[in-house]
């Protein structure tokens, strides 16, 4: 009999570093040797896992070359560039080891960087970021604009990081596959991540100029942020209950039409007026109908959700650590002589 539902999933090895690549042709030979050396410093049992997000240049075969050097890399490739979050999702969803590191592969974060995240991580965290307290790039296009985004992220949902944009994370095991991602989500795993209690530190690190080639990114991705932070301070505040929010709203909107009516029907019978040609009479035929529409609509929500937990296995608790005994191994029977 197994003791764990299948479901759920034990790693293998102390250390996964998961890496999302997009066109990086002229990184990936540096990145590997950069990222050989911090790791093996390092001296625990990793793998990495690199995947190729659709890249259009010679990553595909530089890649395939370094995993046949080194068993400890795995590639996956994508059939076209899917962005960055699905690399990561992918990355985590193979990944097997205990912590699971994300960096990028321009180089931009410094492999060496990963020792000191690991320590920290191991403090007893679940979640180490990477706070790049010297910022390379433009000032306006890039600093301004990150650090507007940090301070909103961090007031609406409740986890103060200074840096949500920061690849180079250490994440358990346990969180990178408790977390489903789309969109631009990745940035917010961490406050995705508050919902099962976690533990969040920082640390400090480098950032760098790109080695090579150019950033995949322009300005439009501020407003994907903005567009991912409005679903994901819905999903923390009600993801379990949407209909407390349609609900509310329901109540409340159906309630002043209800008012409305009630004014208007002793209105017309304590006085001889018609009511029926009254803006005010179709506002409250309108709020009452909009309140009742309000609710239905979370009352579907709530099912949709409770389809979403139950086909997902989504858990409803989290579990920071197990301890149980040994099972006492049977002494084998001596042999009499
Ligand atoms: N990347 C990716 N898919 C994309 C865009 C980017 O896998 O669609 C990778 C890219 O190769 C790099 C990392 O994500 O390793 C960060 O991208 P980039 O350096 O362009 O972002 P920036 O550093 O400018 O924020
Ligand atoms: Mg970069």
């Amino acid at each position: 009999m197994s003791v764990a539902p299948d479901h759920i999933e034990i790693p293998e090895l102390a250390l996964s570093v998961v890496i999302p690549i997009y066109n990086e042709e002229g990184n990936v030979e540096r990145l590997y040797a950069e990222l050989t050396a911090a790791l093996e410093a390092i001296g625990r049992d990793y793998e990495v896992i690199a995947i190729n997000d659709g890249s259009e240049d010679g990553s595909y075969r530089l890649l395939n070359a370094l995993q046949r050097r080194d068993e400890r890399w795995h590639i996956i490739h994508f059939r076209r560039n899917f962005g960055q979050t699905a690399a990561l999702a992918a990355g985590f969803d193979a990944a097997r080891g205990e912590i699971v590191v994300t960096i990028d592969a321009d180089l931009q974060n410094d492999p060496g960087d990963i020792a000191p995240i690991l320590e920290k991580f191991d403090e007893g965290y679940d979640i180490v970021s990477g706070w790049r307290q010297e910022r390379k790039e433009s000032l306006f296009l890039r600093r301004i604009p990150s650090m507007m985004a940090n301070r909103l992220i961090s007031r609406s949902t409740g986890i103060k990081l200074h840096d949500y944009g920061c690849t180079l994370k250490a994440y358990s095991f346990d969180v990178v596959k408790g977390v489903k991602l789309y969109g631009e989500l990745h940035r917010f795993i961490p406050a995705l991540a508050s919902q099962m209690g976690v533990r969040v530190a920082e640390a400090p690190v480098k950032d760098r100029a790109r080695r090579w080639g150019s950033s995949k990114y322009g300005v439009g991705r501020t407003f994907k942020v903005i567009l991912d932070l409005i679903v994901v301070v819905f999903v923390l505040s009600y993801f379990n209950r949407p209909l407390y929010v349609f609900g509310t709203a329901g109540f409340l909107v159906g309630g002043v039409g209800a008012l409305l009516g009630a004014y208007l029907t002793v209105f017309k019978l304590l006085t001889e007026n018609k009511i029926g040609d009254r803006p005010l009479l179709q506002l409250a035929a309108m709020l009452m109908v909009l309140g009742v529409q309000f609710i239905s609509t979370g009352i579907v929500a709530d099912m949709i959700m409770r389809t979403y937990h139950e086909s997902q296995h989504k858990p409803i608790y989290y579990i920071r650590e197990r301890r149980r005994s040994e099972p006492v191994e049977e002494a084998p029977e001596l042999e009499r002589v």
